[in-house]
């Protein structure tokens, strides 16, 4: 009998997890498994903003998916998805040719959405992929050294992140910490480099209860960052940004941008490939897409509600890992021959929002949590994340924690 083709695309948190999984809970000669990413290298998208910076180390973020999948079991093809033709059942590649399948899960991640703020898309950058993070930390020393050797006479140079939620709040408190040492590095005052975070809502972190937020801001402000809130960006270019608050419109200029205000799934399957709502693929309780019963999202690029509710879940990883665990079970129930697939029914830990390298806010099964805590309790479960793909050995390797331990 033939092997049912299961076909995965992209191995972020919600592809690798899948097929991490599939390996785990199908028999040899059950499916026939392929793995299809970008890269041959698996990236923690949630610790992007320390490469972003200059905080951390690319190494420990970034793993080659061979250690972790089993070669023998699930085929890995490095190359980018070009389209989806799900009428025929076929992705095409880059380089690889098509590939067809019986049973799809789109895994392809997140694009920044830009609501057409003029300039934004060509002058702002963005944390999109590892690529994409080292960029921004080579552009900013670049400046920042021009900077200093221009001899700083005017206005300071600024570093303006777009957006106040949790990746432009983590991304300046990276920031906050590494401008002192570009500072020394390069001879300048501290005072000639402003890091500026413009949020058009009347706070930062919104979703966190306002005593963890108001912290937050404390913390930062503390080490420098100055907020504005209520406050928009009207357009940037080459050389600034053009922002309107409750005061009016203001320049900010020599500035760098760096744009966090919000994400959409891949525009290569959402709104194109399948349809999609707010720039995202709805999808039914059990994460397929309705009309096409073969076809599971996940991650970034699906929007799941709770059951009796119509707003969509936050994209994060903690739920891109969790669909792909009810993912990964369904395609099992498939694969068997059953029918009954279940309902993916998150059950959210809670979120935490790191402050550089030694402060955090969070909230984690309804507790609160500040300060030294909040950075343990993210690397433990940035740890879990660790042993559910590749157990002990990869903890040991690649933690926080472990780097801790060791020194
Ligand atoms: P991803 O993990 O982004 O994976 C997508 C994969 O698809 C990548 O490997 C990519 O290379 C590949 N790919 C894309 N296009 C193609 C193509 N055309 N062909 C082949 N491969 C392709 N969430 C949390 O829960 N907690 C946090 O603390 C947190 N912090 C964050 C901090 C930052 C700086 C950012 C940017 C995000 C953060 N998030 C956090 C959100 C979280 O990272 C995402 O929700 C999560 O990565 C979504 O997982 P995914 O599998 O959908 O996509």
């Amino acid at each position: 009998m033939r092997r049912p083709k299961i076909l995965i695309l992209g191995a972020g948190y919600g592809g690798l997890m899948t097929a991490v999984r599939l390996q785990k809970m199908l028999g040899q000669g059950e499916a026939e498994i392929t793995l299809v990413n970008k890269h041959n290298y698996h990236y923690q998208t949630t610790l992007l903003h320390e490469i972003a910076a200059g905080t951390g180390e690319e190494g420990r973020i970034c793993l080659p998916i061979k250690e972790v999948i089993d070669v023998g079991r699930i085929r890995f093809i490095k190359d980018t998805v070009l389209e989806i033709r799900a009428e025929a059942r076929q992705v095409i590649l880059c380089h690889s040719g098509s590939l067809s399948y019986d049973y799809l899960v789109v895994a392809l991640g997140f694009e920044s959405a830009t609501f057409g703020i003029p300039g934004v898309a060509e002058h702002a950058l963005s944390i999109r992929s590892l690529n994409t993070a080292k960029r921004i930390r080579n552009r900013l020393e670049k400046q920042i050294s021009a900077y200093a050797a221009s001899g700083t006479q005017g206005e300071p140079f600024a570093v303006v992140v777009g957006g106040a939620g949790f990746t432009g709040i983590e991304f300046m408190g990276e920031l906050a910490e590494q401008v002192p040492n570009w500072c020394v590095q390069y001879g300048l005052p501290r005072q000639r480099i402003r890091l500026i975070s413009v949020e058009a809502g009347p706070g930062l972190l919104p979703g966190f209860p306002s005593v963890l937020s108001e912290y937050a801001r404390k913390s930062l402000e503390r080490r420098g960052v100055e907020f504005c809130f209520h406050t928009r960006i009207r357009a940037v270019d080459a050389r600034g940004v053009l922002i309107e608050g409750q005061d009016g419109e203001k320049r900010i200029e020599p500035a760098t941008v760096v744009w966090t205000g919000g994400v959409q799934g891949n525009s290569l399957v959402c709104g194109s490939a399948f349809p999609a709502s707010r720039g995202r693929i709805p999808v039914t309780p059990d994460l397929r897409v309705a009309d096409y019963d073969n076809v599971f999202v996940i991650g970034d690029c699906s929007a799941v509600s709770a059951p009796g509710s119509d707003r969509p879940f936050p994209p994060t990883a903690q739920m891109a890992v969790l669909q792909a665990l009810s993912c990964a079970r369904n395609l099992q129930t498939l694969v068997r021959g059953g029918k009954d697939l279940e309902a993916f029914a998150p059950k959210l830990k809670g979120a935490i929002a790191s402050l550089g390298s030694h402060d955090g806010v969070g909230l984690i099964m309804g507790i609160p949590l500040r300060g030294k805590m909040a950075t343990v309790v993210k690397a433990i479960v940035d740890s879990r994340y660790l042993f559910m793909l590749g157990g002990l050995r990869l903890v040991f390797r690649k933690s926080k924690l472990s780097a801790g331990i060791s020194g």
